[in-house]
């Protein structure tokens, strides 16, 4: 589990920004995970901004939400630009489902960390024919804290770190749950059973 770096930010120090990752393949908690790290801020009494790509809008259009329902107030953005301006002096940026951005977001990412913010993105690592899901690779390289965590293969029970797609349709974003998609290990995901 990943604990809060205290060096960060203390009394009368310059505040130090730094960026955070949580990566892994669909049901495997990236959401909730974020929603954790960003609840203990909002305890901290740290000013918290979250924020999502306006093409994911599978659950409700102002929230982060996740598959257990445990909910967090996000804006929408089109761009990943349009972060920096909509952070303001916020402490804490959270960002969900960063793939959907272009590669401008690790621009962005740099920028906020830069000013000073906790950066913590989240978002998929690998597509649905398991390949790196671009802007995720770069990101993976600038952060100084990066998490993987996995979901449980729907055919064997062990741990998955890949989104195998259920329906036949080869475009590279294609939204959808349970209907869609299922967590797979490399065994199970290679052999396409
Ligand atoms: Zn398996």
């Amino acid at each position: 589990m990943f604990i809060e770096s205290t060096i960060g930010k203390s009394r009368n120090q310059e505040r130090k920004g730094h960026i955070e990752v949580i990566c892994g393949s669909m049901f495997s908690g990236k959401t909730e995970e974020l929603i954790r790290r960003l609840n203990r801020a909002f305890i901290a009494k740290q000013k918290v901004e979250i924020f999502k790509p306006s093409i994911d809008k599978r659950y409700h259009d102002t929230d982060v939400v996740s598959h257990n329902d445990n909910a967090i107030r996000s804006t929408p953005v089109q761009f990943a630009d349009d972060i920096i301006l909509l952070a303001g002096d916020c402490d804490v940026v959270g960002i969900d489902e960063v793939q959907f951005f272009d590669n401008r977001i690790v621009h962005v990412a740099n920028v906020l960390a830069n000013s000073g913010k906790r950066v913590i993105l989240a978002g998929l690592d690998m597509d649905f024919e398991g390949n790196p899901f671009e802007p995720m690779p770069q990101l993976l390289a600038v952060a100084e804290y990066v998490t993987k965590v996995h979901a449980i293969c729907m055919k064997c029970g062990d741990l998955a770190s890949y989104s195998f797609r259920l329906v036949n349709i080869k475009e590279k974003v294609v939204l959808g749950e349970k209907e869609t998609y299922e967590a797979r290990c490399r065994k199970c995901f290679t052999e396409k059973l």
